[in-house]
């Protein structure tokens, strides 16, 4: 399947503790209300599909935070609502984010009676050191009994890693590196480490507390990592993530193909066609603030905006070339009526293609490997 899809994306806000190097819209408290959360997330979605109605839903992704904190009977009634709102598609994509600590897997057997068949685990290294610089609540036996145990429960499932770690040699990942393939299913995402702005080691790293490898390091590990897993038979389909082939994340396609997408729940963001113009939904932030907005108005939309031709180009561009297959020409036409010349500075591009970064034939604009390992200078000169 080459289409966009329809996804929906439903965000569960809440970990268990806030690690240090994390930029997503999660936040600790000592207790939810499991019931009053579920009722809020069910408004939204009913807000949502009467803006929506009649399309088929392909996937469905239960982000966060942490979503494997929910309470099944939360996750059952979202799939229900969806179901309900919308339909089904045949052979629709559930997937949900967990972490590997023994209460959250306890739980798989109830997700899997929910409906969800794949599962998303937030391993991040296989080394207990490391987990323990990552600030993470699991040891490395946790995380192999987690694996083990959703490669029993669901149909698909996948897990991360965070390389490029201070002092991590190219022998040490490429060790940790066979240590996942012997666990890895048909799908695994491998992220660099990036310092984000507003975290925990945004300081400790300005303070001199750890240095990230060097450009040359990071570079060596990066391609080393393209090279190990595409060998494994997980070649990249997208910069950090790796799939055999069909098995790629059908939502996470949804994103990078620049199809639509409902964003329920604190923080989330949507893509919607509403009247033939494309539009960007963004909900309220703060746990709190959404949850009294959406039950005072049935939905806690903070803002709805309608995106211009070229913003829509740049982010078609932004999502599309992230991945390896890249982006269609008649994607460019469906979404902008025009071919990517017309979008593109043709001296970026023609000097992009010179150097190898960047493909562009009858059939559809790409960046290659070592395009996608260098993709905002490379935006930068295709959007002159
Ligand atoms: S568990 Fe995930 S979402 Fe929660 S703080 Fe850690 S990295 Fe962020």
């Amino acid at each position: 399947m080459t289409e966009p899809g329809f996804g929906l994306y439903v965000h569960w806000p809440f970990c268990l503790k806030k690690c240090p190097y994390c930029d997503f819209n999660s936040h600790v408290r000592d207790s939810i209300d499991q019931t009053r959360w579920r009722e809020a997330l069910l408004k939204e979605l009913d807000h949502y599909a009467a803006l929506t109605q009649g399309r088929p839903v392909t996937s469905i992704f239960f982000g966060g935070g942490t979503p494997s904190l929910m309470a099944p009977k939360t996750t059952a009634a979202v799939i229900d609502r969806a179901a309900r709102n919308w339909s089904l598609a045949p052979g629709i994509e559930i997937t949900l984010e967990a972490n590997p600590t023994s209460v959250e897997a306890g739980r798989f057997a109830g997700f899997r009676a929910a409906g969800v068949n794949r599962v998303s685990l937030g391993i991040q290294s296989l080394d207990d050191a490391a987990l323990k610089f990552l600030g993470r609540a699991h040891s490395a036996d946790e995380a192999r009994a987690a694996i083990e145990l959703a490669a029993r429960s669901f149909d698909r499932y996948s897990f991360d890693l965070i390389y490029a770690r201070p002092g991590q040699s190219l022998e040490a990942w490429a060790a940790e590196l066979e240590a996942a393939l012997v666990l890895a299913g048909d799908h695994l995402s491998v992220y660099q480490l990036t310092i984000e702005a507003g975290t925990a080691f945004h300081t400790a790293h300005a303070r001199g507390d750890f240095a990230l490898p060097d450009d040359d390091l990071a570079g060596a590990l990066y391609e080393l990592t393209q090279a190990r897993l595409a060998e494994a038979g997980l070649a990249a389909y997208e910069i950090s993530n790796h799939a055999r082939p069909g098995q790629a994340s059908r939502h996470n396609l949804t994103y990078w193909r620049y199809g639509d997408y409902v964003g329920a729940g604190p923080g989330a963001h949507g893509r919607l066609t509403l009247d033939g113009v494309k539009h960007a939904t963004r909900q309220k932030k703060a746990p709190e603030s959404w949850l009294a907005a959406v039950e005072a108005n049935g939905h806690g939309t903070e803002e709805t905006l309608a995106l211009s031709p070229e913003q829509r180009g740049e982010e078609m561009l932004m999502m599309g070339l992230r991945l390896a297959e890249g982006i269609p020409r008649r994607r460019f036409r469906a979404e902008l009526g025009v071919e990517p010349e017309a979008l593109l500075a043709p001296v970026g591009l023609a000097r992009l293609i010179e150097g190898g970064f960047v493909t562009l034939d009858a059939d559809r604009l790409a960046a290659t490997t070592e395009g996608r390992q260098r993709l905002n200078a490379v935006l930068a000169m295709l959007l002159g």
